[in-house]
């Protein structure tokens, strides 16, 4: 071990105990409050993308299994869930948030082992924030009447909700939480690769008692995705994914009296102005495109760093780089973990290529990747402009493609020259810069010397083609309610 480890330089190695998780070797469909079989009696396999070890199987389920959850859903809503005063919901919502961070630390390392985060991110954000969720719309379910003054909130009914594989637990609460709390009744899938949370979460559903049917869980690829949306009897799809799908989904939904809600890609520009806290905008350019190896679709990644400090912007960024770890990410000490499958490793890589063939100039610093899993190592492309498709498109790794900018005017211009419209940050001394460029930005979310900070409170959603409608706060609530 000495004579492998550098003391000087290296930190020890802290990894996260896997002793104490619970595994099952298989899961079913949880439907009606139980675990039961698919009809087509199919499995798949769920991974851990850091050493490609198999952890589990879950079901694949079917037009039979999606229309069996959905009835279960509907018999819930109309016998017990819509009928239930408000304060009582509230209670099993509360009690969900509770059991969640008394299990935190088993669910943060099961979302580590299935999907590839560091440990310290799905301790310290993901599960912490998914029970806030919780908590926080557990508070409006018998509140609704302050949420819309002087109008009367109704339930839609069943809920279909799809969510993908970057903050699996996450947004399973982003989506069931307002849902439950308006009183709505659900389906929902989590991606196909990272199950395992959603079914450990239908256990504690299970245990804290929820009637049965009010939330059903049906695993499955994107065919079952699309039976949910397709279902006659659901009233509102919420979807979380890509933008390609996003616009499938919306197209089969016109004409029809479903409600909907889709939160898709995004690129966002980050700006850093010549008078902004240098080493604090470094922290924050780090923050926004390497925190959860840049799978985030509010990511920071696009920077644009005014001309007079672009030198020493790129100098800070590449020594800052060059201290991230990556490696395992049930390591305490890791800053990067693992790529979330092998198709999304080869979609970096290509568009990284995409990048150096057109001229772009790669740095990435000088580290070992571990041997087995999908890794990447953090990359830096300059050289570029905006018809590169390292600034158009969404890459969706821990890759950001830096440009520089004159004026004020500029930097609005190309930071609107996207399709999407999440996110963007901007990091300057001067407020009144501050005001001009969050009003000018078509995003639906905009931070100022910070960036990616989320809060249950706060709305969350985009413009142009990162979607429509706002999951969080008070608005988070009015895709699930009719008003009348
Ligand atoms: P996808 O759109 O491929 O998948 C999202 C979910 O939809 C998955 O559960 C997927 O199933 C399912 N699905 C796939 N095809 C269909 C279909 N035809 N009908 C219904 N459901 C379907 O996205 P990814 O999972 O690859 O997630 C990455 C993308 O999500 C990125 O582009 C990212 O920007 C975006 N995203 C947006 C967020 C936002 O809030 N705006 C938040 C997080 C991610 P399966 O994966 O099992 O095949």
């Amino acid at each position: 071990m000495t004579d492998q480890f550098d003391f000087a330089t290296e930190y020890a190695p802290a990894p996260e105990s896997t002793d104490h998780i619970q595994i099952e070797d298989q899961y079913s469909l949880f439907i009606n409050g139980e675990f039961v079989k698919p009809e087509s009696g199919k499995y798949f396999s769920t991974h851990n993308p850091a050493t490609g070890e198999k952890l589990s199987e879950v079901a694949k389920a079917d037009s039979a299994d999606v229309d069996k959850a959905v009835k279960a859903a509907r018999k819930a809503y109309d016998s017990t869930w819509s009928k239930m005063k408000p304060k009582e919901r509230g209670k099993y919502i509360f009690r969900i948030s509770r059991m969640l961070q008394e299990r935190s630390r088993e669910f943060a390392i099961i979302e580590t082992m299935d999907g590839g985060k560091p440990i310290r991110e799905s301790r310290d954000v993901d599960i912490p924030l998914a029970s806030a969720h919780f908590f926080y719309y557990a508070g409006w379910a018998d509140k609704l009447e302050y949420a819309f003054p002087g109008r009367k909130a109704r339930p839609l009914g069943v809920a279909g909700q799809i969510i993908p594989w970057n903050f699996p637990l996450l947004m399973a609460a982003w989506k069931l939480a307002p849902a439950l709390a308006c009183g709505n009744t659900i389906v929902l899938k989590p991606a196909e690769t990272t199950p395992l949370t959603a079914m450990k979460l239908a256990e504690l559903i299970q245990e804290a008692d929820l009637p049965p049917g009010v939330v059903n869980i049906v695993t499955g690829a994107g065919k079952t995705g699309s039976e949910i949306v397709s279902h006659p009897d659901i009233n509102k799809v919420a979807f979380t994914g890509s933008t390609a799908v996003g616009k499938i989904i919306q197209k089969s939904m016109a004409g029809s009296q479903k409600k909907y809600t889709l939160e898709l890609g995004g690129k966002a520009a980050h700006i850093i102005f010549d008078d902004a806290a240098i080493n604090q905008a470094v922290e924050g350019i780090v923050n926004g495109i390497f925190f959860n190896q840049g799978h985030v679709c509010c990511a920071g990644s696009r920077l644009y760093v005014q001309e007079g400090v672009a030198e020493e912007v790129m100098s800070k960024l590449k020594h800052r780089m060059d201290t991230l770890i990556v490696g395992s990410p049930l390591d305490k000490n890791t800053d990067i973990g693992a790529i979330n499958s092998k198709m999304q490793l080869d979609k970096i890589k290509e568009l990284v290529q995409s990048g150096r063939d057109e001229a772009g100039i790669i740095y990435q610093p000088d580290c070992n990747l571990p041997k087995n899993g999908y890794f990447y190592k953090p990359t830096l492309i300059s050289n570029v402009s905006q018809s590169h498709r390292v600034v158009q498109e969404e890459i969706f790794g821990p890759v950001l493609p830096i440009q520089t900018f004159r004026t004020i005017d500029e930097v609005i211009e190309k930071a609107n020259n996207t399709p999407y419209g999440l996110s963007g940050g901007v990091w300057t001394d001067k407020g009144a810069k501050i005001f001009k460029i969050t009003q000018k930005i078509r995003a639906g979310i905009m931070w100022a010397n910070t960036f990616n900070k989320f809060d249950p409170a706060s709305p969350f959603g985009g413009y142009k083609e990162s979607g429509m409608g706002r999951e969080g706060g008070l608005h988070g609530l009015y895709p699930y309610v009719e008003l009348v």
